[in-house]
This record gives structure tokens, C-alpha cells and sequence, in this order.
């Protein structure tokens, strides 16, 4: 079976096709970001604007492409077994957007309908690096939106540890970007400078960090950073940048590493993964695979192309689903608070 795949919970309108063992046809993504720049983060409205100038455009070049990985001329849904869409969680007026065409498509093609979950996408990404990746397992979600840690007991048996109560890790980046006029999205400028910083150059709180539980603060330490910005420009002192990223940086990946351990020797598990954009960040997974390696535990990341938003994780969970008979009818909805085990099943997933 080919499925198609759906996208746009946020600022990325991406869509994908795999076949049946998982193996990727086309993967096609379409970002607003450069729309956002000048505004620090996401803008809800324009993002879902975006998304309706897009999702035609995005669709008829996966499906060309599609094509042509099979060696037809352009797929045609009759080709297609099923569609997936990402239906949450997510900004609503962005999602509608995915989920309206999704059902448009399915409702003149006859074609079956599965919702996605866009968590469990950024979860199943790990799949691309390691195809035999079995719970129990333990993953930490770190995006734009959620930082959360999961105890993976079983396929669709997700046991959220704990999650931040504030800001989330990339909306940390993005803020701190922000503050210092280095535009939108934070994750990659940031890190980018932080590779040739001193990162204890600067001593930033490490919130939580002995808590005794998995929840996380970033907010406080995001104010720090604001709060020494301002205090150097006060005092007239130029600020080191790579130092003030590799600081800020180390603060965070403290506080996630030292967590994450902790959980992987509560569950016992043996195997650790990482999801959504942040896992994007090199010296989060060097910390990692540093950490973890010492400890014997197989640490996996997603390949950087599936890190960010995109089709193709989302495409995965759309085979699960329409394989476990997880589907919808067009009476289904967007919702962005949807929670991890949402749409989900205890059918293994399959990549190849
Ligand atoms: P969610 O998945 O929670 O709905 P989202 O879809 O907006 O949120 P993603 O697209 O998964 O989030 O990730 C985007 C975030 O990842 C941004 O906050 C961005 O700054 C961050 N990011 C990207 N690359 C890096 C990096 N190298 N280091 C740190 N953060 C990064
Ligand atoms: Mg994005
Ligand atoms: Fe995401």
C-alpha cells in the first residue's frame, strides 16, 4: 500500500508518501518561517494563511515526485491506499487547514481517513535511525511547542514522566534568540554559535535540576539570560555571543541529561531516543550519547531531516494507523491539545 501523508500544525505545510515497508517515495516540506523571522516566533494567523497558499502546490509535488521515485509519470490518488493527517496537537487555525484538505480529498476519492497524532510523528522519527527500535524505551519530546519525558512501555502504551510547566525547550532557544535580534527560529543560530563558545563562561540556573521528578522550567532561566543581556548593555560591555549561547545551552542540556538518566535507571530500560526539533542540536546529542554511552544504554536520534516538522514521520504512524484499522470519519476535527496516546495503537509501527 502507498500512503500520503499530511502536515501543518505549525509553520510547515509537508506531506509524504511511503510504501508499505515504511520506505520513503516522497517527502516534501513547505515552511513559513521566513514570514515569522521578524517577529521572534510563529504568528498563528500568518502560519495558517501560509498553509492554505501552500498545502496545493505542496500536494502536487509529492505526488509528481512519488511518481517519479516508482517510475510513473505523477501519482494519482487511485494509487494511494490512505491518507493521514496530522489532526493535533498543534495551532488550531493551522491544523484546520491539513485536516479540510485531508477530508476534501478523501471525500472525493473514497479513500480512508486516519488522524495523527504530530507527537507520536516526532516519536516514530527515531524509527529512520533505528528500524528495530522495540519498547520499553525511554524518549524525551523537545520542540517549539513541548518537552516532555516518556516512558515508551509498550507501542501506544505512553506514560508521560513529566513535562515543563513553563516554556518549552525550543521556545527557549527561540526567546533567547529573540532577545538578542538573532531572528527566528532560535534552535539553529544558537547552536550554531554555541559550538565555539566557552560554556562556562557564564553560570546560568540549571531549574529543577534536583527536583526529584521529571517536570522542567525554562522560563526562569530564559529571564536570566534576558537579565544579563541587559546588564552588559547597561554597563556598556559587548557581549560574547558564542559564550552567551554555549552557557544558555549547557544550562538546558544539564537539566535534560540529568533527568533522562534518572528515568532510563527507574524504568530500567536499555535504549534512549530523543524527538521533535530540538534533537536537531548537536551538543544535545553529544551529551547523550556521552552520558548514556558510560551507562551501556543505545542512545538514537532521528536523521536531521526528520527532526523538524515533516511528512514522513507523520506518514509512519498513518501506515500503523490504517493497518490497525485507526481511522476517522469526516466528521473528524482538529484538536490542538491532543495528548500523546491520542489516535494511537499497540500495532507495531514498520520502517524499513
Ligand atoms: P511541537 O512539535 O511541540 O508542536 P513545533 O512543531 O513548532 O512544536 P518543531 O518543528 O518540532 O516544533 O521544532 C521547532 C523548534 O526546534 C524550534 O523552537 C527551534 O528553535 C528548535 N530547534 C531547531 N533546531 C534546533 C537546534 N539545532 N538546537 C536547538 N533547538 C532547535
Ligand atoms: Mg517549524
Ligand atoms: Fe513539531
Amino acid at each position: 500500500p502507498l500512503v500520503l501523508s499530511i502536515e501543518s500544525s505549525c509553520d510547515e505545510t509537508a506531506m509524504a508518501v511511503i510504501n508499505g515497508r515504511g520506505e520513503i517515495c516522497a517527502n516534501v516540506v513547505a515552511t513559513s518561517v521566513d514570514f515569522h523571522a521578524r517577529f521572534g516566533g510563529v504568528v498563528p494567523e500568518i502560519a495558517s494563511r501560509k498553509h492554505v497558499e501552500a498545502i496545493v502546490g505542496v500536494y502536487e509535488e509529492v505526488m509528481a515526485q512519488a511518481g517519479a521515485h516508482l517510475g510513473v509519470d505523477t501519482l494519482a490518488p487511485s494509487d494511494l491506499s490512505c491518507v493521514g493527517v496530522t489532526a493535533g496537537p498543534g495551532l488550531v487555525g493551522a491544523l484546520v487547514v491539513g485536516v479540510a484538505f485531508a477530508k476534501g480529498l478523501c471525500a472525493s476519492t473514497g479513500l480512508p481517513l486516519t488522524p495523527v497524532n504530530h507527537l507520536e510523528g516526532h516519536l516514530m522519527a527515531n524509527l529512520f535511525q533505528t528500524p528495530d527500535l522495540q519498547p520499553p524505551f525511554v524518549a524525551s519530546l523537545v520542540s517549539g511547542g513541548n518537552t516532555m519525558l516518556v516512558h515508551v512501555r509498550g507501542w501506544g502504551d505512553y506514560q508521560v514522566l513529566g513535562a515543563t510547566i513553563d516554556d518549552a525547550v525550543g521556545e527557549a532557544f527561540d526567546k533567547v534568540a529573540k532577545a538578542l535580534g538573532l531572528g527566528y527560529p532560535g534552535g539553529p543560530v544558537i547552536s550554531k554559535l554555541a559550538a565555539r563558545g566557552n560554556k562556562k563562561a557564564i553560570h546560568f540556573p540549571r531549574a529543577m535540576m534536583h527536583s526529584h521528578d521529571y517536570s522542567f522550567s525554562l522560563s526562569g532561566l530564559k529571564t536570566a539570560v534576558i537579565t544579563y543581556i541587559e546588564g552588559e548593555n547597561r554597563a556598556g560591555r559587548p557581549i560574547n555571543l558564542p559564550d552567551l549561547a554555549a552557557s544558555f545551552e549547557a544550562a538546558v542540556i544539564d537539566v535534560q541529561v540529568a533527568k533522562a538518566v534518572t528515568a532510563v535507571e527507574e524504568t530500567g530500560v536499555s535504549d534512549f531516543c530523543v524527538g521533535g526539533g530540538v534533537a536537531a542540536n548537536p551538543q544535545l546529542r553529544e551529551a547523550y550519547r556521552k552520558r548514556f554511552g558510560r551507562m551501556g544504554v543505545r542512545v538514537t536520534v532521528p536523521p536531521m531531516v526528520v527532526c523538524g516538522d515533516n511528512g514522513a514521520m507523520i506518514a509512519v504512524v498513518a501506515l500503523r494507523n490504517y493497518r490497525a484499522g485507526v481511522l476517522a470519519d469526516l466528521s473528524l476535527d482538529a484538536n490542538p491539545n491532543a495528548h500523546l496516546g491520542c489516535w494511537s495503537s499497540d500495532l507495531a509501527p514498520v520502517v524499513s
